[in-house]
């Protein structure tokens, strides 16, 4: 890979490699941009095949950071940290503290999360050597499972589906296909049935389908099934690549809108279900209820606001919409669109030097430089 020319076409600032003989560490560090804020993504522990594997990684998923924090209207840039190990035999209190430490040598410029492969436990170490860490445990201000949050944002988002779709937002009145009952899908099967609505579910595993029926009152529907059902949204909530050549024809939903990453397997799809009068949630901004709920730990957390914050995605589902509706465009690419609008707008209003209110009340630097807009 030729290094300086891959940062500069995919527009990344900078690109840490840290490694430590005694704990064994093998970490890069990936801020993207950091025009809105500092640069706030998960650690990803994988036992990688190699180090360009996991520089990839880090990498795309670093700049998708920079396009999530974007859209939710967050005072964050994107990035993202890659630990090179197995999360099942290679983790150790040292190991993470020593993360830790280089993390906080970056000067408050990247903050760090769970993620695939890392838990609670791992971001408590590293919070033993910096604070730049959320998702800690409740006991140092920590916020807990995302997974609700994410579930309410996804709620918000169908909604904003619903109302242009439909023009109404009521969810009970319609029905739902949801692919995948874990963190996310539960919560979102639970919000859905208290609101009244006829909820399909799948999962791979039995036992996840069993209490979405037995708790919930869903409908179970076997796994391969969950693209043909007549139903009003289909939410992924499992996996990514699901929306693709074998699956678009088959959808009879008229609105795509779930928490699964990466949901389509290119871009060209969302513009297909969109031809096919398909309305499409575009997943990094539906999906980012845990984001905002974390990003409240950098200012003391409080569950009211995370989940007053997390209703915001109503709104920004709408403006996705509008913006698509604006430039005749397809909702994936309004969503980049109103990231980068974003970016660039404030960019320019931070062009002057002026104090922060906060820097003048306490004359000095702020404990945390993060703020939510
Ligand atoms: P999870 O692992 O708890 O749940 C995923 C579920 O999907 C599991 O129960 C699994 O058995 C099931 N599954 C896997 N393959 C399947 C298949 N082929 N068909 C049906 N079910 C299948 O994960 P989660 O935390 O609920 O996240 C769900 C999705 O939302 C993921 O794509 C994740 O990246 C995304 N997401 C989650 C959060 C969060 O706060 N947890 C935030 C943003 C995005």
């Amino acid at each position: 890979m030729e290094l300086f020319e891959t940062l500069r076409e995919m527009g990344h600032e900078q690109v840490v490699f840290f490694q430590c003989e005694d704990t064994g560490l093998r970490a890069i560090v990936a801020i993207h941009n950091t025009t809105l804020g500092p640069a706030l993504g998960g650690l990803r522990m994988w036992p990688y095949q190699n180090e360009e594997e996991a520089l990839r990684d880090v990498l795309r998923l670093s700049r998708g950071m920079t396009y999530k924090a974007a859209v939710s209207g967050l005072n964050l840039g994107g990035g993202k940290a890659v630990l090179i190990g197995n999360p099942e035999t290679d983790k150790s209190e040292p190991l993470f503290r020593s993360l830790g430490r280089f993390i906080g040598s970056l000067g408050g410029r990247y903050i760090t999360a769970e993620d695939v492969g890392t838990t609670v436990e791992d971001m408590d170490y590293i919070y033993q050597e910096t604070d730049r860490v959320v998702g800690v445990h409740r006991v140092h201000g920590g916020s807990g499972d995302p997974s609700p949050f994410t579930a309410y944002g996804t709620l918000q988002g169908i909604k904003a589906c619903l109302n242009r779709k439909f023009d109404d937002d009521d969810p009970g009145k319609r029905s739902f296909s949801i692919q995948g009952c874990g963190h996310v899908g539960y919560y979102l099967t639970k919000y859905l049935r208290e609101a009244g609505a006829k909820v399909f579910v799948c999962d791979i595993n039995d036992s996840r389908t069993e209490r979405a029926v037995d708790e919930l009152g869903a409908e179970a529907v076997p796994m391969e099934q969950i693209y043909d059902v007549d139903a009003d949204v289909f939410a992924p909530c499992a996996l990514g690549g699901v929306i693709n050549e074998d699956t678009v024809p088959r959808l009879k939903c008229q609105i795509v809108a779930g928490s699964a990453n990466n949901q389509l397997e290119s871009e060209e799809w969302g513009t297909v279900l969109e031809e096919r009068g398909i309305l499409y949630a575009p997943d990094y901004a539906i999906n980012a209820g845990g984001l905002m709920n974390v990003a409240i730990e950098l200012q003391g957390y409080d569950r009211d606001r995370a989940y007053r914050t997390v209703s915001t995605i109503y709104n920004i589902i709408g403006n996705i919409f509008s913006i698509a509706d604006r430039d005749g465009i397809p909702s994936w690419q309004a969503a980049d669109r109103l990231a980068l609008e974003r970016i660039e707008a404030i960019g320019n209003v931070r062009r002057f030097y002026s104090l922060r209110f906060k820097d003048r009340l306490s004359g000095r630097r702020p404990h945390t430089t993060a703020t939510i807009g």
